[in-house]
């Protein structure tokens, strides 16, 4: 979690918390908060999500990420679904008040200067492909769909904020620049409120 070179010293007792000791450095944390890693869905996780999307989960396989507050943020779906649908979208954002934020961040236009940037700016580019085929190879060790679409319009297009933050969220930052840039423009606005 909060690993750094120096730090020889015994472990806290009860782990990294909610980061309110000490002052946080006001953008690009070195992880956003909450749970990492997959964990088995539990029936309360899975009345949850229903309720969270307005239906019962289709797919799903894993809780990939909790708001800090513990409730499921983003979950990790099958590449088909029950009755055999294909479903390329191995990272699905669940938290309600994240995906409004989304909706509303993407409502202003900011996926297309993200699509033009990709084409001009190298390290960007290059990094947005590393995160396809990261996704892509995630998926398919799971299972193949035969198809070298990964999702949300990589590696040459923003299309989908939600699912750029729901990659983000669960791999955590360094794997998707766009997702995590995405978390960055949210940061003033969540985790916050029944989230935090
Ligand atoms: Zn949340």
């Amino acid at each position: 979690m909060n690993e750094s070179p120096e730090s020889a010293e015994p472990r806290e007792p009860h782990g990294p918390q909610d980061g309110s000791r000490g002052p946080r450095e006001p953008r690009v944390p070195a992880e956003p908060p909450g749970s990492r890693g997959l964990e088995p869905v539990s029936e309360h996780d899975r009345a949850v999500v229903t309720e969270q999307l307005g239906r019962p989960p289709r797919g799903i396989r894993a809780i990939a990420y909790r708001c800090p507050s513990g409730h499921p943020g983003v979950v990790q779906t099958n590449p088909r679904l029950e009755d055999g649908t294909p479903f390329p979208t191995l990272y699905y954002l669940t938290c309600p008040r994240l995906c409004s934020l989304v909706s509303r961040l993407e409502s202003t236009g900011v996926m297309r200067e993200m699509t033009e940037r990709l084409a001009t700016d190298p390290d960007l580019g290059r990094a947005y492909l590393d995160a396809h085929r990261s996704y892509l190879a995630q998926r398919n060790a799971i299972e193949s769909l035969g198809t070298e679409v990964s999702a949300g319009g990589m590696p040459g297009r923003v299309k989908c904020l939600h699912v750029h933050v729901a990659h983000s969220l669960a791999c955590g930052p360094g794997i998707n620049p766009i997702g995590d840039e995405t978390l960055e423009l949210l940061a003033d606005s969540w985790p916050q409120g029944d989230c935090a």
